[in-house]
């Protein structure tokens, strides 16, 4: 019977109180995140000597990686096969984005390679057809060798620059 008898004006208010603080805290918080400083919580777990989290786990870490990557590797790719206009650079064959292998498939090719600062350089990479890839890279006996007409410098050496004309010799 005593339940009756609630103020409920008194629990309003403390509600009211509850909010108001937890307001102040989420503030509190994000204002220190802003600025990189531990929060009061962080400082008082530390003091009490308890462990208290306090950066990015390594989980997040590689998670974040792997979206950068992608997004790099995908506006890569996306350049060069703009800027080749869906053609295969060596025979000039309309390409598309095929996961079949078929002619028609289009495939980026890093003329010196997909490592270090040329990965994701798009000076260094052109659009080629699955077959002409496929000769370019030497999968077939007969091997098609570029030939740059212009070369550009990135960290002080000289690559192939695949903005300009390339004209491809056949090694046989
Ligand atoms: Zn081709």
């Amino acid at each position: 019977m005593r339940g009756r008898f609630v103020d409920h004006r008194f629990i309003r208010q403390r509600m009211d109180q509850k909010d108001a603080r937890m307001a102040r805290e989420t503030a509190a918080r994000q204002g220190a995140m802003a600025l990189n400083i531990p929060t009061l919580a962080e400082v008082e777990a530390d003091r009490a000597g308890k462990s208290f989290w306090k950066g990015k786990t390594r989980l997040q870490d590689v998670v974040e990686d792997r979206k950068l990557t992608t997004v790099t590797d995908k506006q890569f790719r996306a350049e060069v096969w703009t800027r080749d206009k869906n053609r295969c650079r060596c025979c000039d064959r309309k390409v598309q984005k095929i996961l079949g292998r078929v002619p028609e498939r289009g495939e980026v090719h890093h003329v010196h390679g997909r490592t270090g600062d040329l990965r994701f350089e798009s000076k260094c990479a052109m659009l080629l057809c699955l077959i002409c890839h496929e000769r370019v890279t030497g999968k077939v006996n007969d091997k098609l060798v570029i030939v740059p007409t212009k070369f550009v410098e990135i960290k002080g050496e000289k690559y192939t620059d695949a903005r300009a004309k390339v004209t491809f010799r056949e090694m046989r």
